[in-house]
């Protein structure tokens, strides 16, 4: 408690959460005008076919490029947007966003590409969440086919039927489903034999312990023969050197993502990668 520290140590304690609120609501409103001045970006991140080393799509990661001051990682500014429901607005943006890059490189004559997009809790949990993103499909003309939405654990948490009924009305728009961040959630597996889960995303603190932790080791072997057993693909995340993809491929790993085959990039950087490799004739 900070009243025991004394008195020096409890006026240090208030002055930090000053400081800190401070920080935070100077971020928070410099975030609220990034939105409205659209200073954000996509970029976008292969996922890789273990087998063949071709790109299966992309993951779209939302930048933000403030036109003054220091941008910060979404890792910081996403949970701060979700508390504030701001994340709504961004999340609509995002949305459109990524269906319409999908669209153009339709357009450029790159062979279909499926784009998968971050959905918030709020977002998911939104009563419109069905609506948005049929809207964003149709705004876009992208098949719902080449969309998919990760969703973490967290947000399957409510293993109603509310839940089984929006992610039932997601599957009827033809998008594919992924469980983001699988492993960190502190909900329980019984979802994943309820609901209309595609894939899983392992995550990447389960990849960081591969071939050094052999409790890592177990915990990802286990997590892809689940996968395998129950027909979905599983894709492993902050895959960074070719010991964890050698791993990862002799578990039966069907795809992997993570700096060792890309890091984020603008979407015209993808689009490059993805013209050189379709170009390349088939071996
Ligand atoms: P995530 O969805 O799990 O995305 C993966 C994160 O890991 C990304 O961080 C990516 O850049 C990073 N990453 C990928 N490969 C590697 C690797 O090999 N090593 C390391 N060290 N990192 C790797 P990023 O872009 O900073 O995003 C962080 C989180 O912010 C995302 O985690 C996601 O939860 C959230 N986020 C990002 N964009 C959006 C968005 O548009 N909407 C929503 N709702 N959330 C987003
Ligand atoms: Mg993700
Ligand atoms: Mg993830
Ligand atoms: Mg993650």
């Amino acid at each position: 408690q900070a009243k025991e520290n004394g008195r020096n140590g409890y006026q240090f304690h208030t002055l930090e959460l000053t400081r800190a609120a401070e920080n935070r609501q100077a971020l928070e409103s410099r975030l609220h005008r990034a939105i409205t001045a659209e200073e954000f970006e996509l970029y976008y991140q292969p996922q890789v076919d273990v087998a063949s080393g071709r790109t299966l799509g992309f993951e779209a990661l939302v930048r933000w490029r403030p036109e003054s001051g220091e941008g910060v990682s979404p890792a910081v500014f996403i949970p701060l947007l979700e508390e504030t429901g701001l994340i709504l607005a961004l999340g609509d943006w995002v949305l459109h966003e990524a269906c319409r890059q999908a669209v153009r490189w339709r357009a450029a004559g790159l062979d279909k590409v499926p784009v998968s997009v971050n959905l918030s809790p709020r977002q998911f949990q939104h009563l419109d969440v069905v609506e948005l993103v049929r809207q964003a499909l149709a705004d876009s003309g992208l098949p719902g086919e080449l969309l998919e939405l990760e969703i973490t654990e967290g947000a399957l948490m409510a293993q109603n039927l509310e839940t089984q009924e929006r992610l039932g009305e997601l599957k009827a728009l033809g998008v594919q489903l992924a469980v983001d961040d699988f492993g960190t959630g502190y909900s329980s597996l019984a979802y994943l034999s309820r609901f209309p889960i595609d894939k899983l995303k392992i995550d990447k603190s389960f990849i960081d312990g591969l071939g050094q932790d052999a409790r890592a080791d177990k915990i990802v072997a286990t997590i892809i023969a689940m996968g395998q057993g129950l027909d979905l693909r599983v894709v492993a995340e902050g895959v960074e050197n070719a010991s964890q993809l050698e791993l990862l491929r002799s578990l039966g790993c069907d795809a992997v993502q993570g700096y060792l085959c890309g890091r984020p990039v603008p979407a015209a950087l993808a689009q490059v990668r993805l013209a050189r490799e379709q170009a390349a004739v088939p071996a």
